[in-house]
């Protein structure tokens, strides 16, 4: 996945450094709590040098990357290993690489996102989200996550993809409204004693956006937050010892008209409750901002907390 080529930083409000392959191995003038490096480390073993060269103390990587010999070689080198695990990502679920296409998945039809037209909303450039209210899908998600702590010794797990489907990543991002299908309109009245009008996906579309508007961004909130602590279970039960960290869109909720917790159905402040660490993800360059867009968002980041 292209957009992690890079590294990024684990920032829990006490210090992060985002460091390039190409940086040298300068010595650290300030304290630095935590130097991370995203994806694989090979990068630097095919260069010929080990992590402790670069002060690097911790590496996050795909859970499906992971293996022993990895484990252990980074901890030879000093550094803490974190399985990145995708929560909300829709790929592979609802579509499958198939040569240069993607071919979707009938079985899995109903975890679609449907926007407020009653339609399937698209992939957003290279990112397709998933009805976040799909039991089966929410599940497999919880055993894969079972999987991956029972299955390696891990130093934590950071939970990317946790949001409604949209597309943040880009200079302009993409923010469709979703998502109304049954699974999701039939959740929201229970939980809310709501009821809404209509028998279609775009008529309860209309009545909840029309009457209910805030009731339903509070409540998609929550969505995010009941799939993060079950994640937070499953670690209690499985592998209490472990971190467990998210991986955030980094945008203030002044930005593009609110949409961090209007479209991606963030809240920062509840989800504090549940992870340890909360990583938002600043990556100004692909995203179209400057560099002191980092710094003021980090700082309006930490004082929402
Ligand atoms: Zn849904």
């Amino acid at each position: 996945m292209y957009r992690r080529q890079f590294l990024k930083a684990a920032t829990s409000g006490l210090g992060s450094l985002l460091l390039g392959v190409g940086a040298s191995p300068q010595p650290a003038k300030k304290k630095i709590e935590i130097r991370g490096a995203y994806s694989s480390p090979d990068p630097f073993w095919q260069k010929g040098v080990h992590l402790g060269e670069y002060g690097i103390d911790a590496v996050f990587i795909h859970a499906e990357s992971i293996d022993t010999a990895l484990i252990q070689r980074c901890r030879a080198e000093g550094a803490r290993v974190f399985a990145e695990f995708p929560a909300f990502n829709g790929g592979g679920w609802l579509t499958q690489q198939d040569g240069d296409r993607q071919r979707v998945i009938d079985e899995h039809a109903d975890a679609w996102p449907i926007d407020e037209k009653g339609q399937r909303s698209p992939r957003q450039t290279w990112f397709l989200g998933i009805c976040p209210t799909n039991e089966t899908f929410l599940r497999a998600r919880l055993e894969a996550l079972k999987r991956v702590v029972t299955s390696h010794k891990l130093d934590g797990v950071w939970l990317d993809y946790l949001h409604w489907h949209a597309q943040f990543e880009d200079p302009k991002p993409l923010l469709p409204e979703t998502c109304f299908d049954e699974s999701c309109v039939r959740r929201f009245q229970a939980e809310s004693g709501l009821t809404v009008r209509g028998t279609r996906p775009e008529e309860w579309a209309q009545d909840i956006l029309g009457r209910y508007q805030e009731r339903w961004r509070d409540w998609r909130c929550s969505v995010v937050v009941d799939f993060a602590r079950r994640c937070r279970e499953i670690l209690w039960q499985h592998a209490p010892q472990l971190v467990l960290g998210n991986f955030q869109c980094a945008w203030r909720d002044d930005e593009y008209g609110g949409a961090r917790r209007r479209t991606l159905g963030l809240d920062l402040r509840s989800m504090a409750q549940v992870f340890d660490v909360m990583s938002p993800m600043l990556y100004h360059g692909r995203s179209g901002h400057s560099t002191d867009w980092v710094g003021r968002n980090v700082k309006w980041l930490c004082n929402q907390l």
